[in-house]
Formats: structure tokens, C-alpha cells, sequence
């Protein structure tokens, strides 16, 4: 299985492949803000966030002289903040050191922040016809079970295995096609659970599908504690309609963005409790909101507490103006339901 394999899949590809805006250029600067969209986000859900965000940025100067506030704006809602940070900070470094040229190497582009193997090897292979295979979770899972290979696919070991692997089935092929190709059958074919091995192509060849095993590929570690939080946010509101806000820095989530005043506790906690904690009348309290937030290693148990409070407050602003600063995403539910 190495050059038969690959054109089928290539003609497989040429023929089902999505009509997506990123197919339709070759330009290594917007197959890099498709690539870091794209990370851990739905297709349908990241096309829409690769347009507004060329239009808004329609090359990396434009991205590089971005405010980091106005950046945020545009990224409100995809999460994982940590790529807009880096895509910013790699936008200086090629004005700066490349004038304003985006480049179309791995070995240049994998000592940019934020891109490692997987989008280096997408992009040079794409724009620059590089032989780099790209090694994501819908090629792990697709050539793990087409060879039965029992690593666990979170291991850096195991990466480098498929890597090799990718070396040895990309040699004789156009190398931005196979890439694509390769992704795209294990996103649309050899899917995670709906995997549809009747109409597969390889079927014959896979040693999962002939051993009856699909389902234990691609082997996984155990599973990673999900850790419990809770944060109860504090939201005055004064009689001039204004609210405090503040900007979260340090290395947890949510960098960069906005939000209320926080408490964080261990436990769920009470109104009297954060009344009590910050000073505040008990009798001025409005309202409290309880929500949920799943992130991948979190379970995020947020409390909104609203209270009524006197225009001493330092750092107000006004409340119908929180739409034009970035929130983490469930804070901007709560907000639109209070402007
Ligand atoms: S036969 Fe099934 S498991 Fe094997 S590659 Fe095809 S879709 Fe995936």
C-alpha cells in the first residue's frame, strides 16, 4: 500500500472534494488563517469566521497593525484565544523580519509562534508543493485502522510514527492534493462513529474493517479528570446604567478578554456569601443567573450576581457599550440578555 493507495485516494478527493474558499487559493497568508480557524472548529461553523476575519483582514499587515482589543472582537466566540494571540504576534514578525511577505516553508514557518507541525506541513505543502505530511486526528484515526496500529494518538511518539508513515505515501503524489485528501476521507468516510465502511474504497486493504475491530482504532489514553470551577461574577449595575468590567491577564483561559468582577470559589456559593465577601447591601441585590460551560478539561459552574450600586465605583462603562468589548463566550449570552 503506498503509490495505489494514494492516487485513489487522490481521485477520490478530485472528485468529492468541499467547495470550501480556502480550496480556491494558493496564498500561504489565508491557507494559514483557514488552518488556525479551523483548529478544533466545525467547517460550517469556521467558514464564516474565515471570511469576516479576511475582510477584516485581508493581508498580514493589515493583521499585524490590529489592536489586540479589535482582534478579539473578531475571534469572540471561536475560543481557544491563544491562536489569536499568536497569529498576531507571527503577523509582526513578517512585516518585521520577512517585509510583510508571508512564507511558504516548513522551515520557516515552523519557528513562527503558534504553528507547529501540522499547519507548517499544511501550508508548504499546499502553497509550496512540499513533501510534508500533515498529521491531524482525522489522518491518525483513517490510517490506524487501515493498519490496525495500537499506539494512542495523543503521544508525540505515535505522531512521529504516522509522520514517517505520511513520508512513505506522499512521495509520488501532489502533495497539497494527498494532504487534503487524506484529511477529508477521515472527516467525510472513516468517520469517528458513523464510520461508513460499505461504501469505503479501502475496505479490502483495512486490517480494522476485516478483523471486526473499527471501533477500538485509533487507541486512546485514559481520560483526562475534568477539572471543576467555580466563578461567580459580580455585576453591579449603578442608576446611570453602567457596569464595572476588567481585563483578564495571566496564563489561564480567556487571556486578553473581558469580564466582571470575579470571585472564584471551590464550592457553589450563595448571594449572602459574595454580599457579604465585597461589602455590598444584601437588600441590593437584582438578580442571579447560574450557567454551565464545558471546556475541554473543565467543567466552568458560573454565577452571575447583579446588584444595585452608587456611581463610586471606579472603571465604569456604560452597559449598552459591553457589545463592543471581547467576552468569553458565556458571558456574552448573559450580556445580551442584559443590554
Ligand atoms: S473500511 Fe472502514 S475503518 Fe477501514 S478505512 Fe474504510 S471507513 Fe475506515
Amino acid at each position: 500500500m503506498s503509490a495505489s493507495f494514494s492516487n485513489k485516494l487522490i481521485d477520490w478527493y478530485r472528485q468529492n472534494k468541499r467547495d470550501l474558499p480556502w480550496r480556491k487559493t494558493k496564498n500561504p497568508y489565508k491557507i494559514w488563517v483557514s488552518e488556525i480557524i479551523l483548529q478544533q472548529t466545525r467547517i460550517e461553523f469556521g467558514t464564516k469566521y474565515y471570511n469576516r476575519f479576511l475582510e477584516k483582514y485581508p493581508d498580514v499587515k493589515k493583521l499585524a497593525n490590529s489592536s489586540d482589543s479589535d482582534l478579539m472582537k473578531i475571534w469572540e466566540g471561536l475560543g481557544y484565544y491563544s491562536r489569536a494571540i499568536n497569529m498576531l504576534k507571527t503577523a509582526k514578525i513578517i512585516l518585521n523580519s520577512y517585509n510583510g511577505v508571508f512564507p511558504s516553508k516548513y522551515d520557516q514557518l515552523i519557528l513562527l509562534p503558534g504553528i507547529g507541525d501540522y499547519t507548517a506541513s499544511a501550508i508548504s505543502s499546499i502553497c509550496n508543493n512540499e513533501l510534508q505530511p500533515v498529521v491531524d486526528g482525522n489522518v491518525l484515526r483513517f490510517l490506524s485502522r487501515m493498519h490496525k496500529i495500537d499506539l494512542p494518538i495523543e503521544s508525540i511518539k505515535t505522531k512521529k510514527y504516522f509522520k514517517k508513515l505520511g513520508f512513505r505515501l506522499i512521495k509520488d503524489v501532489n502533495p497539497g492534493d494527498f494532504n487534503q485528501a487524506l484529511m477529508d476521507y477521515g472527516s467525510m468516510i472513516c468517520k469517528p462513529k458513523k464510520f461508513d465502511c460499505k461504501s469505503c474504497l479501502f475496505s479490502i486493504d483495512c486490517k480494522a474493517y476485516n478483523s471486526n475491530s473499527v471501533e477500538n482504532y485509533p487507541t486512546k489514553k485514559k481520560k483526562i479528570k475534568v477539572k471543576e470551577r467555580y466563578l461567580n461574577y459580580v455585576v453591579v449595575v449603578t442608576d446611570d446604567n453602567k457596569t464595572q468590567i476588567k481585563k483578564r491577564d495571566g496564563s489561564g483561559i480567556w487571556k486578553n478578554l473581558y469580564e466582571f468582577p470575579l470571585i472564584e470559589t471551590e464550592t457553589q456559593t450563595s448571594a449572602k456569601h459574595i454580599s457579604k465577601e465585597l461589602d455590598l447591601d444584601f437588600t441590593d441585590l437584582l438578580s442571579v443567573k447560574r450557567i454551565n460551560h464545558k471546556l475541554s478539561h473543565q467543567l466552568l459552574h458560573i454565577a452571575f450576581f447583579v446588584f444595585r450600586a452608587n456611581n463610586k465605583i471606579d472603571d465604569l462603562v456604560d452597559i449598552n457599550s459591553l457589545i463592543n468589548y471581547p467576552f468569553p463566550r458565556p458571558l456574552n449570552k448573559f450580556i445580551s440578555e442584559l443590554v
